[in-house]
């Protein structure tokens, strides 16, 4: 019998390396993440043994057995589920596969201290690694079901492990000879882990709903009248009457492998024309995968209580992906093939009935608790988004959980679509939005000027999401969205500004000398954007730069370039504030026809001003500073 040393890969290393300095996070979880593991194997195997009943023979009782042996000073964990074989153990137990992993790993590595370290894996489980928190040697011996060999495999957390064939004496650990047994060595600053009630105590805490019966000690004392310490009957199946809100957090950590708390519970089940039971959290804090460009859900599939998948395709949406738990379904076949699960008439109205319930969940939480539900918008808002353009049935219900900041309180507050329509002023049959990256910019654009000083709400739209959406969303309550960057909008039927400006001229626009200066611009600047008119959107600002009524909007051509989806370069408008005391006396000076040249550098600088005021590159950085520079001189020199 040969003995493999193998080395684990560099992952495994680094994350084994911060495990075993973790010595003061909480290392109770190890045996939380083995009972999972065990549990998993468990069912694993109660659905292969559906296809394939010989894997188990009469041997349905699935079970998990924690053994302490205080003298030999080690505790085991033992399951009678799916096992693995030798290539399995390599895989699964040498290297890291899971992408959530892979991402934590990043996030570890960017840390700067050992206690940011800590508490990022106090916040994830490092799943089967979390055993050398408590042990200096972990031996595993296990037999896959189906086949005859018993491996076993050994480690001590730091650089290798060995992989071999069982002896008889060490596959004997196995319960009804198939399944897996995991045995620690106990440090001696763990050494509480060997009493039993310091054991018993974390089942109770973090395993309680596990549903295979968990058994503790070798079951010698009390022949046959054995009484698991867990509960055993899956939680989901309960009524919400019979689980407290410790034993919902336990299982929600069990499936997200967090320590934090479900924001948002939706337990119920569905009956009628599909009959099922589901029980789905809303985390606190974004999962580590969340945009992976998988867009993976991570719900899982059971069929009456018998766990199918994780990875059913179409079972959640991808803008629920956010969403840990469990749907139970009580119409598809317990035999049901993974292939046949694509496309099934019953997991799309799994999918649909989901949504809705937690569209409808999402709702009453912003009118219950505001705070918790801004939290929520904040993490997930823009993934939600996704929906807009994704599912067209879940629309509106989208748009009526949908939040903004808004200018009303000048971006202090989320505000709804609903509250926007309750503001609208009288003749205003649109919704006027912004778009941009940063929101401090966007408070402070000059294209809206004129609307925050008629009073008129303006959302401001942040996520990149938002403009593509937008597209296909064309309205809300048959009120078009309007860009505020776009097109000519007749803001003077909503009334004059109602705030007085410290930019504005005492006397009334001279409309000739306007007239003069406007066709100065044009002629300067023709080549350069395709119209230069009077805008009502000013009040402080002298000039801005706004998208034809025809042309793609500026915040849309800016991100279609970064992807390298657009390669125009679309004309702009030049607006110009009538009343700015800038443009009034340039007007004079073009009424006076005695500088053109300065004219002209003075409509180039306007226009560079309102490219650098809209995040954009001054396409001649030259000639805007040895224009800038002439004016300071000859206003210095006055
Ligand atoms: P995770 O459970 O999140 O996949 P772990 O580190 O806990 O990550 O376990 C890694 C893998 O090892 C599991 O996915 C599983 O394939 C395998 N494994 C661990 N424990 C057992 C067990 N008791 N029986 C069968 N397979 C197991
Ligand atoms: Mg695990």
């Amino acid at each position: 019998m040969t003995a493999e040393k193998m080395s684990f890969g560099a992952d495994v290393s680094r994350l084994l390396d911060i495990v075993a300095h973790a010595l003061y996070s909480n290392r109770d979880v190890f045996l939380r993440e083995f009972i999972s593991n065990a549990s998993d194997a468990c069912d694993r195997l109660r659905y292969e043994s559906i296809a394939t009943p010989s894997l188990t023979g009469d041997d349905n009782h699935f079970r998990i057995r924690i053994l302490n042996d205080t003298k030999a000073r080690t505790v085991s964990i033992i399951d009678n589920g799916i096992g693995m074989n030798r290539d399995d153990l390599v895989e699964n137990l040498g290297t890291i596969a899971k992408s959530g992993t892979a991402a934590l790993m990043e996030k570890i590595g960017n840390a700067s201290g050992q206690k940011d370290k800590l508490s990022l894996i106090g916040q994830f489980g490092v799943g089967f690694y979390a055993g050398f928190m408590v042990a200096d040697r972990i031996t595993l011996v296990s037999r896959r079901a189906g086949d005859d060999t018993v491996w076993y495999w050994e480690s001590d957390g730091k650089t290798g492990f060995t992989v071999r064939e069982a002896s008889k004496k060490e596959a004997k650990q196995l319960m009804d000879g198939r399944g897996t047994a995991i045995t620690l060595s106990i440090n001696d600053d763990a050494s509480d882990y060997l009493i039993s009630d310091k054991l018993l105590q974390v089942i109770k805490t973090y395993s309680d709903h596990i549903n295979v019966p968990i058994y503790l000690g070798d079951g010698t004392e009390d022949d046959g009248k054995e009484e698991p310490v867990n509960k055993v009957k899956a939680l989901w199946v309960r009524s919400k009457d019979d689980v407290t809100p410790e034993q919902y957090k336990e299982f929600y950590n069990n499936l997200s492998f967090g320590i934090d708390e479900p924001l948002m519970t939706s337990h119920w089940r569905a009956e009628g024309k599909i009959e099922f039971s589901a029980l789905l959290f809303t985390p606190m804090l974004r999962p580590m995968d969340l945009y992976d460009p998988t867009r993976k859900h991570a719900v899982r599939l059971y069929v009456k209580r018998v766990f199918i998948t994780d990875d059913c395709e179409g079972l959640v949406y991808p803008w629920l992906r956010f969403m840990r738990g469990v749907i139970d379904s009580e119409d598809l076949p317990l035999n049901i093939s993974r292939e046949m699960l694509q496309h099934n008439p019953v997991i799309d109205k799994i999918r649909n009935n989901v949504a809705k319930r937690i569209l409808n969940d999402l709702d009453k939480l912003a009118k219950d608790d505001p705070v918790a539900y801004a939290s929520f918008w904040g993490q997930f808002g823009a993934v939600l988004k996704e929906g807009l353009y994704d599912a067209f049935e879940h629309r509106e219900a989208l748009l009526k959980v949908a939040r903004f900041y808004s200018t009303h309180k000048d971006g202090a507050e989320l505000v709804s679509l609903a509250d926007y329509e309750s503001r609208m002023k009288d003749g205003q049959d649109r919704i006027y939005y912004i778009s941009g990256e940063n929101l401090e910019t966007l408070k402070n654009s000059p294209q809206i000027e004129g609307f925050k000083a008629r009073g008129i709400e303006v959302l401001f739209f942040t996520d990149t999401i938002d403009d593509f959406w937008l597209q296909t969303v064309l309205d809300y309550k048959t009120k078009p969205f309007q860009s505020a960057t776009k097109g000519t909008i007749d803001l003077d039927r909503f009334g004059a500004e109602d705030k007085d400006s410290d930019a504005k001229e005492e006397n009334p626009p001279q409309s000739d000398a306007l007239e003069k200066l406007k066709a100065i611009i044009v002629t300067t600047l023709d080549e350069e954007v395709s119209e230069v008119r009077f805008s009502a959107r000013l009040t402080d600002s002298p000039v801005c730069l706004v998208a034809a009524d025809h042309e793609i909007d500026l915040r849309m051509e800016r991100v279609l370039r970064i992807h390298q989806k657009y390669e125009g370069n679309s004309k702009r408008v030049l607006e110009i504030n009538p009343g700015h005391k800038l443009i009034l006396r340039l007007a004079a000076i073009a009424a006076s026809e005695t500088d053109p040249a300065r004219l002209a550098d003075a409509a180039w600088l306007l226009l560079d001003q309102a490219r650098i005021v809209q995040g954009e590159p001054v396409p001649d950085p030259t000639g805007f500073a040895r224009r800038m520079s002439g004016f300071l001189e000859r206003s210095l020199a006055a």
